[in-house]
């Protein structure tokens, strides 16, 4: 069998890992556009406390915080240690009180059958600072042991790195597809046939693009993060925890003296790759209102990324009904670096004709 695969961020790259690891014949092809998601994405891997409800949803999001283990194991033994993943843990905060009650009441009930995110406990202002050092003063939080983050540019070339080291092949070229027969087919940028028993579309915020020629209205739509990266000159930040103050803001720290304050989250600005005023703004001030410590450090860069935002949170996985040799992963939204690489490897099942080891029914896309 030979497998095209459409995007090489965390879920294409996945994707073809896994496929490879089973001995299948892969060619991933990726243009990089500007903003590719995985290219900015914070790298959060602490699903326990989020307030978002939708179970189908978090059934992934769960599963795709318990995957890291396993997949940093199978990727540390193929000689791919440089991941930038860390079990650092997680720092829920809160300036009610009452938030932060709901917030362990939330946490103690999903962790239940979720024992990699270790012994949770509340901690003091006092504490929460020496875990965080810039952090305010007067922030009690709940401390998550299993919280952990990662670098997504690191851990996607590691994938498929791994997979080219197995067999596949890496093209950078702009692909489309059309229709022959009631079969897709896959067509590179000079016109030419790709042979493929099976397209994998992993395309991102672009997929809607690559689909609409097969007559699918695809509901994903790129929205735009703005994320800024900090350095704290000669501070040793690697061991902080990512930073959860409940708001759609957050923090998290990486080797290199970095500091990463997220994000804008931003709909209807189509594929507009620009930071903004007033998105660099709402980042730093919603970061320094939690963390004035950080006030002094050396804006690095400010990275823009194009979420794959759907119309529910629900990511899109499977099949299209309808059409041959059509597999669709897509609108992972601002949770995609926590599940891709799981998602990934569901998809690399279906791919291959197996059963996939959780029910993806719920996730499958609309029939052609
Ligand atoms: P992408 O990474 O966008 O990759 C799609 C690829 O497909 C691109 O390389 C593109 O060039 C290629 N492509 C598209 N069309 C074509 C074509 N026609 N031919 C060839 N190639 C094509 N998630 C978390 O879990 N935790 C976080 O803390 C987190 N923080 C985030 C912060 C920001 C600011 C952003 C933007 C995202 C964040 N996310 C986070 C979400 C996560 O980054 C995304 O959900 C995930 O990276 C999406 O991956 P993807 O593989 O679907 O798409």
């Amino acid at each position: 069998m030979r497998v095209v695969v459409i995007g090489a961020g965390i879920l294409g790259s996945s994707v073809a890992y896994h496929l490879a690891m089973n001995g299948i014949e892969v060619e991933i092809i990726d243009e990089v556009h500007q903003g590719k998601a995985t290219l900015a994405g914070a790298g959060i891997v602490s699903p326990w406390a989020t307030k978002v409800t939708d179970p189908e949803w978090y059934k992934l999001y769960g599963a795709g915080a318990r995957y890291y283990a396993e997949l940093v194991e199978g990727l540390t033994r193929r000689g791919e240690t440089d991941l930038g993943y860390g079990r650092v843990g997680a720092l829920v905060v809160a300036e009610d009180r009452n938030e932060l009650n709901a917030a362990e009441q939330r946490i103690q009930s999903r962790i239940v059958d979720a024992p990699e995110a270790g012994d949770v406990r509340r901690v003091s202002a006092k504490e929460a600072k020496q875990l965080f050092p810039p952090l305010r003063d007067d922030l009690d939080g709940i401390y998550i042991p299993g919280g952990a983050r990662v670098d997504g540019r690191l851990l996607a070339a590691a994938m498929t790195r791994a997979a080219v080291a197995m067999g596949a092949t890496l093209r950078h070229d702009h692909v489309s597809l059309d229709l022959q027969d009631g079969r897709v087919r896959c067509i590179d940028s000079n016109g030419s046939l790709i042979e493929a028993d099976e397209v994998v579309v992993t395309a991102g915020a672009w997929a809607s693009q690559i689909l609409r020629p097969l007559g699918l209205e695809h509901p994903v739509r790129p929205q735009r993060g703005q994320i800024v990266h900090l350095r704290l000159a000669g501070v040793e930040t690697r061991s902080w925890p990512v930073l959860l103050p409940m708001t759609s803001h957050y923090m998290l720290a990486f080797d290199d003296s970095r500091v990463v304050i997220g994000a804008t989250r931003e709909d209807n600005t189509g594929f507009d790759y620009r930071v903004t005023a007033s998105g660099q703004a709402e980042v730093l001030n919603a970061g320094l209102a939690i963390a004035p410590g950080l006030a002094t450090g050396t804006i690095i860069e400010t990275r823009i990324g194009f979420r794959p935002a759907g119309d529910s949170f629900k990511p899109i996985l499977g099949r299209v009904a309808g059409l041959d040799g059509l597999i669709i992963g897509n609108g992972l939204g601002a949770s995609g670096l926590s599940i891709g690489p799981y998602a990934g490897r569901l998809l690399s099942q279906i791919c291959m004709g197996e059963k996939p080891e959780i029910d993806t029914a719920p996730y499958a896309p609309a029939s052609a």
